[in-house]
């Protein structure tokens, strides 16, 4: 039985991890600060071949099992989390990141670093291949957070290059899906709640910006079709399907039956203009590629939030 760590895995993205990991037949040891994560999120997923470490990931980590693969997940990931904590946040994507690396070398793990789409800005190049070196502000508010990320990549190329550590390192783009906290701040899950409530939906700037979302089963397939793979450099890892915000917001609106209306509200500061995988990547290494799009993912989405809402 192969044993996964998995850090961040009381997060969104996290639990699904786990979830899919025990699935496969893998002890899964998660590790988290519940910083931005929950109890709730793994509530479901206990059994004996899963255990919870609370730990915060800043300080040195060990566990006393051999370990096969260590997914790093944990950081703050919503813009709304990672402007409140921006020193969390470095703190995380830097000595965070060294320990679960060092984790990695000393038990001869595969070590799979969640980078982000962030690593390349607001880019000039557009969809973003990963031979793209980005162009990031680094004394803007993302700054925290988009440099912690670019810094964790040459930490783990570093440990891969002179340490002999086997890394990988995935480029997620935005991704959507059940558990995401219904007042995270992303866009999704905050139109989702605003159209719910038959609140307005508070599209920033003119909304004309874009994004690629991708369902949640889909990434979580892709992050373990690259652990399981032999390759260092990045992949991007998203759905290609781009749409504006305002296209976003209206197709919420539909999904959900909303009499909601569409208000503007200021940009925030640096919000990328435009964001695209190319995917080329994915697709000749490990055969990965998307199969749910947006519409079908709003619905599964909206399903869970009935489900758990019928229960309680
Ligand atoms: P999330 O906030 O739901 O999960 C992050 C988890 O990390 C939380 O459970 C949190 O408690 C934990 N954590 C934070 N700091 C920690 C610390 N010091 N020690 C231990 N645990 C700590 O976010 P998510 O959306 O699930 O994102 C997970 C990862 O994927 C992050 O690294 C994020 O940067 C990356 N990512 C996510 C997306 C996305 O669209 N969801 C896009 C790009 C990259
Ligand atoms: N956004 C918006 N209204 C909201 C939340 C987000 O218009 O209530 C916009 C945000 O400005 C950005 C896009 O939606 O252009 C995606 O934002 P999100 O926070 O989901 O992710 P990220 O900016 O990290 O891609």
């Amino acid at each position: 039985m192969p044993t996964s760590v998995v850090t961040g895995g009381a997060g969104f993205l996290g639990s699904h991890l786990c979830e899919e990991l025990l699935n496969r037949g893998h002890r899964v040891i998660c590790v988290d600060n519940l910083e931005t994560g929950s109890l709730a999120n793994i509530e479901h997923v206990r059994g004996d071949a899963f255990v919870f470490l609370p730990h915060d990931l800043t300080v040195h980590v060990d566990v006393a099992e051999d370990v096969d693969f260590v997914y790093h997940l944990a950081s703050p990931a919503s813009p709304i989390d990672y402007l409140r904590l921006p020193l969390q946040t470095l703190k995380v994507g830097s000595y965070g990141t060294h320990h679960a690396l060092g984790l990695a070398k000393v038990k001869r793990a595969r070590f799979l670093l969640a980078s982000t789409s962030e690593v390349y800005g607001d880019p000039q190049v557009h969809p973003q291949p990963e031979t793209y070196w980005g162009h990031v502000n680094p004394i803007g508010p993302r700054g925290v957070y988009d440099e912690a990320k670019r810094y964790a990549e040459a930490l783990t190329m570093a440990y891969h290059r002179q340490q002999g550590v086997d890394t990988a390192i995935v480029r997620i783009f935005n991704t959507y899906g059940p558990r995401m906290r219904p007042h995270d701040g992303r866009a999704i899950p905050q139109f989702i709640s605003q159209a719910l409530d038959q609140k307005p939906l508070t599209v920033y700037g003119d909304g004309l910006q874009t994004r690629s979302f991708c369902y949640v089963d889909d990434l979580v397939r892709g992050l373990v079709m690259l652990a399981e793979s032999g390759e260092h450099l990045p992949v991007n890892i998203g759905n290609p399907g781009e749409y504006t915000i305002l296209q976003l917001a209206e197709a919420i609106i539909a999904a959900t039956g909303s009499k909601s209306q569409i208000v503007y509200e200021a940009l925030p500061v640096d919000d990328p203009q435009v964001r695209q995988p190319d995917i080329t990547r994915a697709r000749q290494l490990l055969g990965w590629s998307p199969e749910i799009e947006l519409d079908e993912g709003l619905q599964r989405t909206l399903a869970s939030l009935g489900k758990s809402a019928a229960v309680a």
